[in-house]
């Protein structure tokens, strides 16, 4: 642990004018406590940071050359924005116009993405022009650390394997098998071989089918990556010549993505994996 950010309390029943007044300190406070946190890795501070090389201070008093890997966590809407010192409501991605957020953009249509060095010029240069400027994309003027990193934060890696496979992709896996036995009438097939896993080597016994539970916790979808394939796989033995293909797609394609979690949890890696 190296910081707790500020969390600034609720206002409530206070006059608009006085609120907005306080969300402007708490940037102010929120992007202070970053720029303090992660001066080291600055342009201004590190010269060397635009090579992505750092010379570092360690613990047996000589300086090491050293690249650094940066990596992110995953975040809710509000508090990207806020981190990335944007207007609410916008995306912390890309410049996607308000109205147009959720909508798919194809590849070639795709928005651009935040230019955080023309952020940084523009705050620097505080005219109204570039102020204004600056509103019209949504973002806040002032002093904002992840402009001044050699990196584009929103691309960092997000090693999070609880949000983005456990309750994410195999969440997503899940719901697809489900309707893929619903489609193919293979629904209680899947239930009762589900309900007929062992409560084998740590496993919790099962009483409730995949329909009963609401929804699972990144400890249960870690137990059922331990079987899922199994049952899938059981489920839907048999069937017409003309089922086959489909069925042995759905088999691969839950296997591929399984596969990807259990590499994804190893320690470490070599170039086999
Ligand atoms: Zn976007």
């Amino acid at each position: 642990m190296v910081t707790l950010l500020p969390i600034p309390i609720k206002n409530c029943n206070i006059p608009q004018k006085r609120l907005d007044k306080q969300q402007q300190t708490n940037r102010e406070v929120l992007n202070e406590v970053l720029r303090r946190l992660l001066q080291p890795l600055t342009f201004q501070h590190n010269p060397s940071a635009k090579s992505g090389y750092y010379n570092v201070l360690c613990a047996d008093g000589n300086f090491r050359h050293c690249k650094l890997v940066l990596a992110a966590w995953l975040a809710d809407c509000p508090e990207y924005s806020d981190l990335h010192h944007l207007e609410r409501h916008v995306c912390f991605w890309c410049e996607c116009p308000k109205n147009q957020l959720g909508d798919y953009a194809p590849p070639d249509k795709q928005h651009p993405q935040w230019d955080h060095n023309l952020y940084r010029m523009l705050s620097d240069a505080n005219t109204k022009a570039a102020n204004s400027e600056l509103s019209s994309r949504h973002v806040h003027r002032g002093f904002n650390v992840f402009r001044h990193i050699p990196c584009i934060v929103s691309d960092l890696p997000k090693p999070d394997l609880l949000h983005t496979m456990q309750i994410g992709m195999l969440d997503h896996l899940q719901k697809w098998i489900f309707h893929f036995m619903k489609t193919h009438e293979r629904l209680n097939k899947y239930n009762a071989i589900w309900l007929s896993v062992p409560a084998y080597h740590n496993l919790t016994p099962k009483n409730k089918s995949y329909e009963e539970v609401s929804q699972c916790n990144g400890k249960e979808m870690k137990e059922m990556s331990r079987y899922l394939l199994g049952v899938v796989t059981q489920s839907l033995r048999g069937g017409s010549p003309a089922q086959h293909p489909i069925f042995n797609h759905a088999i691969e394609c839950t296997r591929a993505m399984l596969e990807f979690y259990m590499y994804a949890r190893y320690k470490s890696h070599d170039d086999a994996t």
